[in-house]
This record gives structure tokens, sequence and C-alpha cells, in this order.
């Protein structure tokens, strides 16, 4: 979790809120990292936890990530929930609740949605405080 608040580290300054996802292998080598560069790069599926995804499968060389971990600041969205299932990866950490958008528990459960084929093991509330500090500060700076 320190390393994807590093990554979201990255965001800061930037227009980009800042949630920041890294993906561990089962030797706990990190080998996918990403933050959200949507506003960045005008793209919308550019989510910290879908860059992430995409560094460690072409590290891997495939797009099954079996055995791997995803580890993010922030809930993740329909969109990025769904990847972790389709990447088959093993577990999902992540930080504070998106009670706006979460669909990994807050409005949806995507990943534990039994007619899928995968469903990854979920840890929920890891550093819950300090992510969603940082994103606190990203909205009151931003408000002004
Ligand atoms: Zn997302």
């Amino acid at each position: 979790m320190e390393l994807a608040l590093a990554e979201a580290e990255k965001a800061r300054g930037t227009a980009d809120v800042p949630i920041g996802a890294v993906v561990v292998d089962a030797d706990g080598q990190v080998i996918g990292r990403g933050h959200n560069e949507r506003e960045a790069t005008g793209d919308p599926t550019a989510h910290a936890e879908v860059l992430a995804i995409r560094d460690a499968a072409r590290q891997v060389g495939e797009w099954r990530l079996t055995g791997c971990t995803l580890v993010v600041t922030l809930e993740p969205c329909t969109m990025c929930a769904g990847a972790i299932v389709l990447a088959r990866l093993d577990r999902l950490v992540f930080g504070a609740y998106d009670e706006k958008a979460g669909a990994v528990g807050s409005l949806w459960d995507i990943v534990r949605d039994r007619r899928l084929n995968h469903r990854p093991e979920v840890v929920s509330g890891v550093m819950a405080d300090e992510a969603g500090a940082r994103l606190r500060d990203f909205f009151i700076g931003h408000r002004s």
C-alpha cells in the first residue's frame, strides 16, 4: 500500500485525482505500476488499476496475472473491477472506500459476483485513512 500511495503521489500537482496502484507477483516483486492519468492523457480508461495491470501483463508477457495481487489506494470502479476479474488476479487490496462509484462493495460487488468465472480475494480498508486523506487534500485544493 505504501508503494501504491507513492504512485498516487505522482499525480500531485496535476489535474488528475491522485490514485495509485501496483501489481505484486507471487514472490512479492512489483511488476506493474500506475497512477490515474485520465486528464493527462485524455483517456477515459487511464485509471491507475488499468495502467498497472497493463504494465504487469507486459512484464509477464501474457494477459493472465494468476498469483498476483493488485494494490490500489481507492476502491475500484466498475471498469477496473471488471479488468481485475479479466486479468485473473488472485487478490485485490484497496485503501479507501468510494461510496460514489465503488464496485467492490460500495455500490456494486463485481469481484465477488458469483455469475463471473473468477473471484479474487479482497482485502479492504488497508491504510484507508492515509489513502482517503490524500483524496480529500486534492478535492479541497480544487474547490478554491
Ligand atoms: Zn477505475
